[in-house]
């Protein structure tokens, strides 16, 4: 089709197919690309609000085995720089995110074989009874699969036990790129398949969960694969309407296995309205100024994204890839009025909450990211002691007996997963 029929099918409001989206993003030119995304932006959120949330990103444990090859955050077993956060820190970082205005964690963690699927509900209820208010958007779909291969429990109802003990939406980490091919190349088919990250993602909406979903692209991809994962989310949009948003960003590479250069911003700015153009089911777009930096974050808002994301307060991950970008709630603020939005704080499923909270009352200003630990504590959690770990190195570190020892391991009856 030609470019001008192409664009004028996108703004009378048209399904793009696959080869029409690809066309698009390779031949528009930027300013075309940027200024279709923006119409769909404009028409789905004519009121020129850009929201944001308040939330804290804590990283419950580094230790994973799934050992993704553009992982920079991850530690294996037995590290002497893994760490399990303890439920009185994870409680700190709450009560200080609650006194920023912040309203849920946005909890994610290592692959960790230690930690059973009952300290995740005991820490889940644990916060509910301390804090009803406030949300857990927690455990991205491969965490959930850990779980369930861990609990030997089907997917469902690891959801629905972690829903009982006070999970409140599930985050879209762990897509990476959604084709099978490569995931096997990224190392992370094991962790979890295309079709089981989606998996995850249909029963959380069938249970009545909202959850978000991602994309990580810049690695190994094709342009067609980056396509494919598009229109993957959007047919399960479809069919279940559980995504409440997408967000995109490149592939951090410093420290990682993988290694290589990252995408520029122009590819970025192009990728995102590509899933503007193409992902016609979502209401919100995000940008993702933590791995983008401000500057492009605050473009993002013309090509195509409505939303700033997560002042965050905290952030580990990325950083482990060399990235450290900070921007505090006044930041947030003053890049979205500065392009000409209206900025309003959100909830999770991107109610309105109010304005900008530092207009209301005194909150500190925050110029760097806070970490999940302090550089060297190496310290362990007391209530790890409670639960049965499953490596050699958690057994011996928790003073539990080998299976085969013929002594029972101490703590919690064993089965409680
Ligand atoms: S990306 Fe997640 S699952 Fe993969 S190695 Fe890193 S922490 Fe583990």
């Amino acid at each position: 089709m030609a470019m001008d029929d192409l664009a004028e099918k996108v703004r009378a409001g048209g399904r793009l197919s696959g080869p029409e989206a690809l066309q698009l993003y390779r031949h528009a030119s930027l300013h075309l690309l940027g200024d279709l995304a923006d119409g769909v932006r404009a028409r789905k959120h004519p009121d020129r609000i850009v929201s944001y949330i308040i939330d804290r990103n804590v990283n419950y444990t580094n230790v994973c085995v799934a050992r993704c090859s553009f992982c920079a955050f991850y530690r294996d077993v037995g590290a002497s720089d893994g760490y399990v956060l303890g439920f009185e820190e994870i409680f700190r970082k709450i009560d200080e995110t609650i006194a920023v205005g912040g309203v849920q964690l946005l909890l994610q963690g290592g692959h960790n074989p230690d930690l059973p699927l009952a300290w995740y509900e005991d820490l889940f209820r644990s916060v509910k009874q301390r804090y009803p208010e406030f949300k857990l958007h927690a455990l991205s779909p491969p965490e959930v699969i850990h779980l369930s291969r861990l609990s030997k429990l089907p997917v469902p109802e690891v959801i629905d036990r972690l829903i009982a003990a006070g999970l409140d939406s599930i985050p879209g980490g762990g897509a990476e790129i959604l084709v099978d091919r490569v995931r096997k190349l990224l190392h992370c088919y094991g962790k979890a398949t295309a079709d089981e990250w989606l998996d995850v993602m249909r029963h959380a909406h069938r249970a009545g969960l909202r959850t978000t979903a991602t994309m990580m692209y810049g690695t190994v991809e094709t342009d067609e694969e980056r396509l494919e994962h598009l229109l993957r989310l959007r047919t399960l949009q479809d069919e279940t309407g559980g995504f409440t948003a997408f967000i995109t960003w490149s592939f951090q590479p410093s420290h990682t296995e993988l290694g290589g250069s990252e995408a520029t911003g122009v590819d970025y700015l192009r990728t995102l309205a590509l899933a503007r153009l193409v992902l016609d089911n979502f209401d919100h777009l995000q940008a993702s100024w933590v791995t983008q930096g401000g500057k492009v974050g605050q473009l993002s808002l013309a090509f195509g994204a409505d939303d700033m994301g997560s002042v965050m307060i905290e952030e580990n991950v990325v950083r482990a890839a060399g990235a450290a970008y900070c921007m505090d709630e006044v930041e947030i603020v003053r890049n979205i009025e500065d392009a000409g939005f209206i900025p309003r704080r959100r909830n999770m499923h991107y109610d309105i909450l109010g304005g900008p909270i530092f207009r209301e009352r005194a909150v500190p200003r925050m110029h760097n990211l806070a970490t999940a630990r302090r550089d060297g504590d190496a310290s362990v959690p007391s209530e790890l002691l409670n639960y049965p770990a499953r490596s050699r190195t958690g057994k011996e570190q928790r003073g539990q007996a080998e299976p085969d020892s013929g002594l029972r391991p101490s703590g919690p009856d064993p089965a409680r997963n």
